[in-house]
């Protein structure tokens, strides 16, 4: 359960390390830092996930990265040298 695992429930909400924890949002479904706790989901690297996407998308979300990442890595020419290569 990674970081979650030291979260505890208060009467003011779910707190790990001091921090008063905000549940996910709708963009951050299917993130790989998304960790249920308490019948909740929250957010392994930051507190209140609002916050990450106010100002556009998330700069730590897997599942966004993931995909505008592979797709500006691959060079098309490299790539299939590589393959002609065997690698
Ligand atoms: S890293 Fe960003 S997208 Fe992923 S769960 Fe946290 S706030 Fe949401």
């Amino acid at each position: 359960m990674g970081l979650l695992q030291n979260a505890a429930k208060t009467t003011n909400g779910v707190v790990l390390n001091g921090f008063l924890l905000s549940p996910v949002v709708e963009q951050c479904s299917g993130c790989d830092r998304v960790r249920r706790f308490e019948e909740q989901d929250f957010c392994s690297s930051y507190p209140d996930p609002t916050t990450k996407w106010a100002d556009g998308h998330c700069n730590f979300a897997t599942h966004i990265k993931a995909a505008s990442a592979t797709a500006a890595k691959i060079n098309p020419l490299k790539a299939s040298k590589r393959a002609a290569k065997g690698r």
